[in-house]
């Protein structure tokens, strides 16, 4: 369905409003943050995924070009969309006619059937859509937890309508160009970050955390560490402006680094000596308990986890 602009963002601005009465005072409430003159982030909660966030514990972004906005990733569940819109009719009236997803966790892509419904078109490298189909059913069912039938209602994967295939991909959306690229395994394998050369930014997705500590997985196919520095070292080389990263606040490479960067090196250089020197697995996690990155959220949560799950993934090299 594709409406003249200024009518299909109206429509889907008054499509918001109603939905966000009817939901009350629990609505979603995102922090917009301007990047630049044609860059916002939504920047959503650091914590866990509830009913009120609707399993979006992450940061979205957004591009506004003169023939329409992109949205860059969208959120977790169907019902999420319309309070999605509505904050980004707040900084533009451009309809949000594409949607481009960086990656394979639940609240980057789950969210895309509504934006599909309401007139955009959803993009993605082919490689990360792989990655979404092999964790769709298990993402879906936490998320069930997490957030309840209620609010997860209407949430079925919807698959990018352009599948980019390679690595890298240059399209020119609204006049702007923008650029996919697979930097090397991440948070998930398949993790897409998304550049924008006129505004020297990129959307890195979940291949960049501030604020929050990065949680390595120990599914022992995504999250390798070693491979995730690489990949964080890559998107450093291109040396962008701005950073938009999958959860926190739009920020400077220097942040980036600090919380993101320097955690995962700071991972390898402390057990994998550990790890050479034959040390206990549980000696080595409790040693291991305070670091420099004890000011990230969910570092009580997370820490020890990474260190075992690290430990494990050097010892098996
Ligand atoms: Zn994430």
């Amino acid at each position: 369905m594709f409406l003249p602009s200024r009518l299909g963002a109206a429509l889907a601005f008054a499509t918001a409003l109603a939905v966000l009465a009817a939901q009350g005072a629990h609505a979603l409430e995102f922090e917009v943050q301007k990047v630049t003159d044609r860059i916002y982030v939504l920047v959503s909660d650091l914590g866990p995924r509830s009913p009120e966030n609707y399993g979006i514990n992450a940061t979205l972004g957004l591009l506004v070009t003169d023939e329409g906005a992109v949205l860059i990733d969208s959120g977790a569940a169907y019902k999420a969309g319309p309070v999605i819109a509505a904050h980004v009719a707040r900084v533009t009236d451009q309809p949000i006619r594409w949607v481009i997803n960086t990656g394979a966790q639940d609240h980057r892509w789950l969210g895309n059937g509504w934006f599909a419904e309401h007139g955009a078109e959803i993009i993605a490298l082919e490689r990360t859509v792989e990655s979404q189909k092999s964790y769709a059913a298990s993402h879906l069912k936490r998320l069930a937890r997490g957030i309840g039938p209620e609010r997860l209602a209407g949430t079925v994967p919807y698959y990018a309508d352009r599948a980019l295939p390679g690595d890298e991909a240059t399209l020119t959306l609204g006049g702007t160009k923008v650029t996919l690229l697979w930097p090397g395994p991440g948070h998930f394998r398949d993790d897409a970050v998304v550049i924008v050369p006129s505004e020297d930014t990129i959307f890195t997705g979940d291949l960049v955390f501030v604020e929050r500590l990065p949680g390595v997985q120990g599914d022992g196919t995504s999250s390798i560490v070693r491979d995730w520095l690489a990949s964080f070292e890559r998107i450093a080389a291109m040396n962008p402006a701005h950073i938009v990263p999958g959860h926190g606040h739009a920020c400077d490479l220097a942040r980036a680094r600090a919380d993101t960067g320097d955690y995962l090196a700071w991972l390898i250089d402390n057990i994998a000596p550990a790890v050479e020197d034959f040390e206990d697995l549980t000696e080595v996690v409790d040693r291991l308990e305070a670091s420099p990155f004890e000011y990230l959220a969910n570092y009580d949560q997370l820490h020890r986890h990474n260190v075992n799950v690290t430990y494990l993934q050097l010892e098996a090299e």
